[in-house]
């Protein structure tokens, strides 16, 4: 638990936006934010929830030099009663230790921070939009702020939690991505911080998403960092196929990201009867069953988009078309079923929803 959040709600009331569609993605964020500070001698203290805004830091902090910053991405959702849930929050606290590990950041009690999440989210509750398939987004993150240029693990940290309303990424039904399967830079390598949620991966992997994006592809596929064969990951997405009625996507290696996502769908399309295998699969049998008609569907799956349908993908200057362009089957089926639990559509039988009302 949490000894004390101090609130302090801001004064100058601010617009809910009306139109959520007109929103873009992380642009608006919500009238509080959640801060705590850590160090060695006195641990997590200081907890606070204060308006947005900006914070004051000392250039000379370590995470301006050497990127120990770690961050995760979830979401609350609006159920039609009005109520308010988090979709396997457990899982994202789980995977921050994981990454905070990685990276020689601190851990938190998870109840710690529920607590946290909980309290932002309701002081901030009006925020929460009610529109189909828009959500609250959620990002705790947490850096370095030892002032000192000597490399090191630093001994105190500042966590912060942001909140935004975000649309559903697709207002008008989902929609097929383009994908280029990148052949030259890699994002991460196995020993590295590839499964760990940390914003210098990040910084590694713009370069190849802009030339991508100049190209006309919105995502890049991700190859591994060895031998640039398997496939690994798409931009901030993990990736799945379905080839020859079986459904495959790449087995965590230590260089992808452990999706929540990419959990949950597995266990959603194996509860419907698909065979799932998590294996290593190459760039070249992939090519070889888009050449003879097998692969059947492609899609992403992540928090922000939850589910999307790749309808392109690009290697080596070769086309390929999947579901000629459309949406399959499998593909919508599993975005209905994970935004219908998500909001409150449909039945939890897998209890993955942790309502904000206790
Ligand atoms: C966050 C992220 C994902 C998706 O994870 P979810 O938990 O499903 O949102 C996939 N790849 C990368 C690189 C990520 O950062």
């Amino acid at each position: 638990m949490i000894k004390e959040i101090k609130i302090q709600l801001r004064d100058d009331k601010r617009e809910i936006p009306q139109d959520i569609s007109k929103v873009k993605f992380g642009k608006t964020f919500s009238d509080h934010m959640f801060l705590m500070d850590y160090n060695s001698k006195d641990g997590w203290h200081d907890a606070r929830i204060v308006p947005h805004g900006p914070i004051p830091i000392d250039p000379g902090a370590m995470v301006f030099h050497y990127a120990q910053e770690i961050f995760e991405g979830m979401k609350a959702y609006r159920r039609p009663d009005g109520g308010v849930q988090f979709f396997r929050p457990y899982e994202n606290i789980k995977r921050m230790a994981r990454s905070g590990e990685r990276v020689s950041m601190p851990a938190m009690d998870e109840d710690m921070f529920m607590e946290a999440l909980r309290k932002l989210v309701e002081v901030d509750k009006d925020w929460v939009p009610s529109a189909a398939g828009s959500s609250l987004y959620i990002r705790p993150f947490m850096f370095a702020t030892d002032v000192g240029l000597g490399v090191h693990a630093s001994d105190s940290y500042l966590f912060c939690i942001l909140t935004c309303p975000v649309a559903s990424y697709y207002p008008e039904g989902i929609n097929p991505i383009k994908i280029m399967i990148e052949d030259e830079d890699v994002r991460a390598v196995r020993g590295g911080t590839g499964f760990a949620k940390c914003g210098g991966n990040y910084a590694a992997s713009i370069r190849a998403s802009k030339r991508a994006s100049e190209k006309g592809f919105s995502q890049v596929l991700w190859l591994d960092g060895v031998e640039r064969k398997y496939i690994e990951e798409v931009g901030a997405m993990n990736i799945m196929f379905k080839i020859d009625g079986k459904i495959i996507t790449p087995a965590l290696n230590g260089s992808v990201l452990p999706g929540i996502t990419r959990m949950s769908s597995m266990e959603l399309l194996r509860s419907w009867g698909y065979e799932v295998e998590e294996r290593l699969i190459s760039v070249d049998e992939l090519m070889e069953a888009a050449k003879n008609g097998k692969l059947e569907e492609a899609w992403g799956t992540g928090t922000a988009a939850v589910v999307s349908p790749v309808g392109r993908l690009t290697y080596k200057g070769e086309d390929f078309t999947v579901q000629d362009g459309g949406i399959g089957p499998v593909t919508q089926k599993l975005y209905d079923g994970l935004t219908g639990i998500q909001s409150g559509k449909v039945e939890d039988t897998f209890h993955w929803m942790e309502k904000l009302e206790k």
